[in-house]
């Protein structure tokens, strides 16, 4: 086995008992990269120099015995989040050439955890989209089969982890950019509680729905990284000073007597076969693990994807009002006057979708159109929250698919948005809501794309998804295949 296959744990112990170092870890990281990275295209940046680097400054940490809990290992960042000196494009051309003067929480929380960072990763632009296929910088490739897209926005950090060009990756999620992808890429993906982990640096899209999470081979590492970067941060005001468990105290209990809900809502006509068949599969899992499958109703279901796609751009509206040519990044050339400018420089530094966002968003909020819109929404919204509410009283974690479908084809959706909203059905539901999911590997479909499965829980109940995610793992003995690449 090459270093680059191994887990978060397992390099840890290899790093403890001194059988390698994270210099070698981290040159087998970039030899992987070398050899196909032509063919996945996962990184935006990659970070080589200052890996290697790293890498060894971890090395001279170890061996005073002062390393944190990720020191050397190699981890992604997809490239929303800010991190100094080095360029962080959000996948737009109107960031394309944005230099942070300042780390995001979560990359300093990782820094001091001592993990060496790879690069940074492909996303759809501004984190809208789910394929990559909006990035600015072309598309990522799914590892499994390459003429399929790796799921998004967050597609280069699931990419990445799927092909073994990092140990962990972390991504982003506002309607199902971690979940979403990991599953299509056969990774563990992780959405924390919205508050748990620090926006602060993340560049935002939708701010009372983006939330930082990892992206993982296995649930052990999904606990390990959200060690490190969950709690509260003075410097972010929707950040919640609720303690952080030890993540890892959840990992390897049973789950006998917990009462699992299957919202009926979730297995709707258009599911694909397969995946439905491997989600089934994945209920008899938790019920032989001691688990009674009872079934909720999550009445409003119906309503997720039309209230996200009014408050998601409204706020995305505002958001990217900042990007006028003056503070950040591209300015278009040859403009007359300052109004001209703006104009310019937001027609050509945005892509299509971001526009359409930009356009749908401003809609909504515009006198005379906010209460039917955007209140409206907020309402339904309310309405969302209060179905989970109701059917966390009556079980402890809901089990649903993660995606409707396998990997879809590379351009088979990009002419039609509203059946690239629609991969997100099950997911979005959950940032509406502030709770946390978690997207585990639960088979693959007979062409040999991955499955995912996904886990809900009540608000700060990480440690509850993880406890099942693992013993879900555990019993279902995914068989542990690498992509053919
Ligand atoms: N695909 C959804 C969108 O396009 C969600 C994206 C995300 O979670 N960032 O908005």
């Amino acid at each position: 086995m090459e270093l680059y296959e191994f887990t978060i744990h397992e390099l840890q112990e290899k790093l403890r008992k001194g059988e390698t170092t994270s210099r070698e870890i981290t040159s087998s990281v970039f030899g992987r990269i070398d050899a196909v990275e032509k063919e996945v295209r996962a990184y935006i940046t990659p970070m080589r120099e200052t890996a290697l680097a790293e890498a060894a400054a971890a090395d001279e940490r170890l061996k005073k015995g002062d390393g944190g809990p990720l020191t050397g290992i190699p981890i992604a960042l997809k490239d929303i989040t800010c991190t100094k000196g080095v360029r962080t494009t959000c996948g737009s051309q109107i960031l394309s050439n944005f230099i942070p003067p300042y780390d995001a929480t979560v990359v300093a929380k990782l820094r001091a955890a001592g993990a060496v960072f790879t690069g940074k990763t492909n996303m759809d632009e501004f984190a809208m989209g789910s394929s990559t296929e909006t990035s600015f910088f072309g598309t990522t490739r799914n590892p499994w089969d390459l003429t399929r897209i790796p799921g998004g926005s967050s597609g280069g950090s699931a990419a990445a982890v799927a092909a073994d060009e990092c140990i962990a990756a972390l991504g982003s999620d506002t309607g199902g950019s971690i979940r979403q992808p990991a599953a299509l890429c056969g990774v563990v993906g992780l959405k924390p509680t919205y508050g748990r982990v620090s926006r602060y640096g993340l560049i935002a899209f939708a701010s009372s729905l983006d939330q930082i999470g990892p992206f993982t081979k296995d649930v052990e590492d999904a606990a390990i990284v959200m060690n490190a970067i969950a709690g509260y941060d003075p410097k972010e005001s929707t950040s919640v000073p609720e303690e952080v468990p030890d993540y890892r105290t959840f990992l390897g209990k049973d789950i006998k007597g917990w009462r699992v809900g299957i919202p009926k809502e979730y297995f709707i006509d258009g599911i694909d076969p397969e995946v439905e068949a491997a989600v089934r599969q994945a209920i008899k899992v938790v019920e032989g693990a001691g688990a009674t499958c009872v079934e909720v109703s999550l009445p409003h279901t119906k309503y997720c994807l039309a209230v996200y796609y009014v408050v998601a751009p409204a706020e995305a509206s505002s958001n990217l009002a900042r990007y006028d040519g003056v503070k950040y990044g591209f300015r278009a050339e040859g403009a007359k006057d300052l109004l001209e400018m703006y104009k310019k420089t937001r027609s050509e530094g945005f892509g299509d979708e971001v526009k359409r966002r930009i356009m749908i968003g401003t809609y909504a909020l515009s006198s005379g159109y906010y209460d039917a819109y955007y209140k409206k929404a907020s309402q339904v919204r309310g309405l969302i929250k209060r179905d989970f509410e109701t059917a966390f009283a009556a079980c402890d974690v809901i089990l649903t698919p993660t995606t409707p479908t396998p990997a879809f084809k590379l351009g088979e959706k990009t002419d039609d948005p509203m059946q690239m909203y629609l991969s997100d059905i099950f997911t979005i539901s959950t940032n509406l809501a502030g709770i946390p999911g978690i997207s585990v590997p639960c088979g693959f479909t007979a062409a040999g794309l991955p499955v995912g499965v996904q886990f809900l829980a009540g608000h700060f109940q990480e440690g509850r998804l993880l406890q099942i995610a693992s013993a879900y793992e555990k019993n279902a003995r995914i068989e542990r295949r690498r992509p053919n690449l």
